[in-house]
């Protein structure tokens, strides 16, 4: 329903090395994929890596807002993702939505979002 938070550049693909305008693919102001318009091929980012400067950069988002709980979260990064579907429920849509981009990116790259760890 809901289209993926996505703008399109210029640039050079990794795959076909061609120019092209390629489907840019972002979480928040985090680039998670890119898509080029020629080949299709898709380039994401490692999906960890893109989920920690994902969290990095919220919290400087975070910064000029009174998000105590949020920021708090932050502080305790695997417990922020196992808890985050219900904090996302009570944030804005915005949020959600930057949180789905950064798993679809994970998909494309065949790992597994990150879920409850479940027992331990
Ligand atoms: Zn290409």
């Amino acid at each position: 329903m809901s289209s993926p938070v996505a703008e399109t550049a210029h640039l050079r693909c990794e795959a076909c090395g061609r120019l092209a305008l390629h489907a840019v693919q972002y979480a928040g102001r985090l680039v998670v994929s890119t898509q080029c318009g020629s080949c299709g091929s898709i380039v994401a980012r490692d999906p960890a890596e893109a989920r920690a400067e994902y969290l990095r950069d919220l919290e400087h988002r975070l910064q000029s807002k009174p998000a105590r709980v949020l920021k708090r979260a932050l502080s305790d990064p695997k417990a922020f993702l196992t808890t985050l579907p219900r904090k996302v429920a009570m944030q804005p849509t915005k949020l959600a939505r930057e949180w789905r981009a950064l798993l679809a990116a994970s998909r494309t790259r065949g790992e597994k979002p990150p879920t409850t760890p479940g027992h331990h």
